[in-house]
């Protein structure tokens, strides 16, 4: 169903998802209005890791794997012009990925890994032996495995967001700070805009990116779709003897930043929308951090810090237009929401102007959860196993 022609926009969320959306709407010629229940890019956006890794841990097709290659190549020119439009450099790393194995088992996933992605024709190199130590020397001698994923990226997701707050204000996009939308505002089945308090606030078209929040907006006989929280705690050493590209292994990843601090990370926990830092986290992590390197031991431990992924029903992304013409819904991108930002602005906005969004989202529809999905929310508190799911594997 296309939407009709609209020149404005409003956007719900001020995370990377909303922001990079905003400036892709702005950039098309719309007038953007974004709304945040608080300040701008202070939730997830800003507790990830920065992996722009979207083959870590592939070993089969997946609906997710074109957005998400797609929007690794995207970065490159998404970062610069960023940094060219705010003056603040989000420190992209183009140095590849290292996944490391230290057990027959491990080592059989990354052989099962390596064979299918390169029978999909991307980039992959399996190492063995020495070589996994030659490539990351401060790496364990346990290391003996290895896949090396040279087209992956890493960025520094702290200045990526506040570049992107500056670029989008630059452009023209109003950003409405610590103002929460509570519902839609349909006429006659359209989405016209929002609720913030008493107030109704019209717009062309809305759009949903509010991150593990959501569920939260719904409209008059618009069920919203289903949202909840994935706790991630990450920890910060050094600086320190660490590796010069992110090393991913079974039990923790580790990225390191231009300055020479190493993030660990990171737990995944269904606990509700509780942002603590916990003695068991910060634990865990340093362990597996300084088994992987053991120079790490002798880091200064530097900053300990958790966020709150969004998941949606089925922990895919919702992504594209809603039941409601004029309403769409850019949320639910979990472990990969900094990966998957550059694409999800630029299908979202294709589909805002009535075009081909390129890709095949019909594993994403909004719509799929009042067909029956629902959420496995069983509680979880453990930190990241290579034996997850697919997706689960595959980012921060
Ligand atoms: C520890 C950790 C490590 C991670 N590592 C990686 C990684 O390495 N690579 C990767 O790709 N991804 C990673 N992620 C995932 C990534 O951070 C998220 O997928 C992404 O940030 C989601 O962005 P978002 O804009 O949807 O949500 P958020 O950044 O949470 O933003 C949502 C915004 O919506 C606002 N909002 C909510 N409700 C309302 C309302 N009613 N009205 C107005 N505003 C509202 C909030 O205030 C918030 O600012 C990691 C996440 C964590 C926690």
């Amino acid at each position: 169903m296309a939407l009709s022609p609209i020149d404005d926009l409003l956007v719900v969320g001020g995370g990377i998802i909303g922001l990079s959306i905003a400036r892709e709407a702005a950039r098309a010629g719309l007038r953007v209005r974004l709304f945040d229940k608080g300040e701008i890019g202070r939730e997830a956006s800003v507790a990830a890791a920065g992996l722009l890794g979207p083959q870590i841990g592939v070993d089969r097709p997946e609906p997710l794997l074109p957005l998400c290659l797609a929007s690794r190549d995207l970065y490159p020119d998404f970062a610069r012009e960023v940094r060219d439009e705010s003056g603040i450099d989000p420190g992209l790393l183009e140095r590849g990925t290292l996944v490391v194995a230290r057990n027959r088992g491990e080592a059989d996933d990354l052989d099962r890994q390596g064979e299918f992605q390169r029978s999909i024709g991307l980039p992959v190199e399996r190492v063995r032996g020495e070589d996994v130590r030659r490539l990351e020397s401060s790496l364990s001698e346990e290391c003996t495995e290895g896949l090396y994923l040279p087209r992956d990226l890493s960025v520094d997701p702290v200045p990526l967001v506040r570049g992107l707050e500056r670029a989008v204000e630059r452009r023209g996009v109003r950003l409405v700070r610590g103002t929460r939308v509570d519902s839609l505002l349909l006429e006659g089945g359209r989405a016209v805009g929002v609720r913030v308090g008493p107030d109704r606030v019209k717009s062309g078209a809305v759009v949903i990116a509010a991150g593990a929040w959501s569920g939260e907006i719904a409209g008059d006989g618009l069920a919203p779709v289903p949202s909840a929280p994935v706790r991630g705690q990450m920890i910060c050493l050094g600086p320190a003897t660490a590796p010069g590209r992110p090393v991913y292994a079974d039990d923790v990843y580790l990225v390191p930043r231009s300055d020479g601090r190493v993030l660990a990370g990171s737990t995944m926990e269904r606990v509700g929308y509780d942002r603590r830092v916990t003695a068991t986290g910060i634990a865990t992590l340093t362990a597996a951090a300084v088994a992987l390197v053991p120079a790490l031991g002798d880091a200064t431990f530097h900053s300990a810090w958790a966020g709150l992924r969004p998941a949606s029903g089925d922990d895919w992304p919702a992504l594209g237009r809603a039941a409601a013409p004029g309403l769409l819904y850019a949320c639910g991108h979990l472990r990969q929401g900094i990966l998957l930002a550059p694409i999800t602005a630029v299908v979202t906005v294709r589909l805002l102007r009535g075009e081909d969004p390129g890709f095949d989202l019909t594993a994403f529809d909004p719509g799929r959860f009042r067909r029956g999905a629902q959420a496995d929310a069983a509680p979880l508190t453990r930190t990241l196993r290579s034996g997850d799911d697919a997706r689960s594997r595959s980012a921060g």
